[in-house]
């Protein structure tokens, strides 16, 4: 067990949630085995598994967090998203995890309402999936009304419609995760995001969002990993996880345009100094998208020419770096000791402890350093898979393309043309098919029935989880939710 106390504390516990299963049940008794009588265990936060360690939270009765620590427990531990379908920060690293490990990605379904929200959460739970549903910085200020027209508004009122509703589908776990965000919109979205979510972890509770974007794709690679490294210390005090993006996806997403030319192919260096900026895990979970030709909307087949084996390169050579010890080898970038500072301050999930350590009630409490910095330095170097991988512009790609990107590690892809397509398809036949009863046509008062936005909404809600179903078939992802 990987904590201490010193003698005469007490602490109390309280439950984060009333409705434990038998397996809680279970698993809460050989906690409070463990424990023993060095204080009173009445409940646990969230539990989830890490590679056979349990991460659980405690909460003082004051409410707030005294911070995370990891837990060894008599055999196997079972995942536990606490009766939730949002992703606990736990549950969203076993999701990618697991996503990496066995082969599939999570298809990642950009929504700009509420229909289109439960549209997604209908696929994914017909697809017996797990799964990512994002808001883009259009999506989020259309959120939240034109008039208003407030980008973090619209991501917290999403936020919001989803725990509420993603509540009612109890067998996946979803991650809420906000798309593309550039460099202008930093300071008005993903930074109070990040603060906002920090405020609530500080406090005991989830975050909001389960992972943010940041898209450094415009600026030069030194520009975008500075801010990634800032912006992955602010993601760990969120408890969320950092997505970043090298290279540019060409194409049109929320009205911006970006050439289709040689910028659409990162390369082995991008990842290796990726690698050194960021680290490979221990400093903070991330996912990077790292481009092979993709773009964003739907062109026609010959326009676009994916080379989903650039991924393999960069996984290759890297976790060939990162073996032979070249990683962290140039001395001059004084990338060592920078990263052994950082892993010493954070707990086993990559979280930064110092933050959740309050001096005036955690002060004997310490985490020790024996505890493994879980990172993804060894067995996943072995699988030649340092990085999480992210697919943009997944629409129309052939099966062939996503096959082998999902081979090489990407464990995310984006989908939003096509879901868009789907849906509003669906609105379209509905509308040319009753025309006579939706308008009022030569003095006639058209049908209620058919006019009623829910008569077209469910039809274009079911089109929509239709292809979000497709989405998980292709990418491995149906059938295979967390337990
Ligand atoms: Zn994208």
């Amino acid at each position: 067990m990987h904590l201490r106390l010193a003698a005469g504390s007490t602490i109390e516990l309280i439950p984060q949630f009333t409705g434990l299963s038998k397996n809680n049940r279970d698993d809460l008794s050989s906690i409070s085995h463990i424990f023993d009588r060095q204080f009173h265990v009445c409940g646990f936060g969230r539990f989830g598994r890490s590679r056979g360690l349990c991460s659980f939270r405690f909460l003082f009765s004051e409410d707030f967090a005294c911070g995370m620590t990891s837990v060894e427990v008599d055999g196997e531990a079972r995942g536990n998203n606490g009766g939730m379908t949002i992703a606990t920060p736990e549950r969203y690293r076993e999701m990618l995890e697991s996503a990496r490990r066995n082969g599939y990605a999570y298809p990642a379904i950009n929504v700009t309402s509420t229909q289109t929200l439960n549209a997604a959460l209908q696929g994914f739970a017909e697809a017996q999936s797990d799964g990512i549903i994002q808001v883009s910085v259009g999506g989020a200020s259309y959120f939240s009304g034109q008039r208003v027209n407030d980008r973090v508004t619209g991501s917290l009122a999403f936020a919001a419609f989803a725990h509420e509703v993603a509540a009612k589908y109890p067998n996946i776990s979803i991650a809420l995760h906000t798309d593309h965000c550039a460099k202008p919109y930093l300071d008005g979205w993903v930074r109070p995001l990040l603060a906002h979510e920090a405020v609530e972890v500080a406090h005991g509770r989830e975050p909001a969002f389960q992972s943010h974007m940041w898209d450094g794709s415009t600026v030069p690679l030194k520009e975008n990993l500075d801010i990634a490294e800032d912006l992955l210390d602010l993601c760990a005090k969120a408890r969320t996880v950092l997505e970043i993006e090298v290279g540019a996806v060409g194409g049109e997403e929320d009205g911006h345009r970006a050439d289709i030319d040689e910028k659409l192919y990162s390369t082995p260096a991008d990842g290796i100094e990726v690698a050194r900026r960021l680290g490979l895990g221990e400093r903070g979970t991330y996912m990077a998208a790292f481009t092979f030709g993709n773009v964003h909307g739907a062109y026609k087949p010959g326009v676009v020419k994916l080379r989903p084996e650039l991924l393999g390169e960069i996984q290759r050579e890297v976790a060939s770096a990162a073996k032979t010890g070249k990683l962290y080898s140039d001395t001059n970038r004084g990338l060592n000791s920078s990263v052994t500072e950082v892993s010493e301050g954070r707990d086993a999930l990559g979280f930064d402890k110092s933050d959740d350590s309050d001096s005036r009630v955690v002060a004997p409490l310490t985490a020790s350093p024996s505890v493994s910095t879980p990172g993804y330095t060894d067995t996943d170097l072995h699988d030649d898979k340092p990085f999480m991988l992210v697919f943009h512009g997944g629409s129309g790609s052939s099966k062939g393309d996503i096959t082998a990107a999902v081979h090489y590690g990407v464990v995310k892809m984006n989908i939003d043309t096509d879901t868009q397509y789907a849906f509003t398809r669906a609105v379209a036949g509905h509308m040319f098919e009753h025309y006579d009863s939706v308008l009022k046509v030569d003095g006639e008062v058209g049908e209620k029935r058919y006019y009623d936005p829910r008569s077209w909404g469910r039809t274009a809600e079911d089109a929509m989880a239709k292809r979000v179903v497709e989405a998980c078939v292709e990418l491995g992802s149906a059938g295979k939710a967390l337990k």
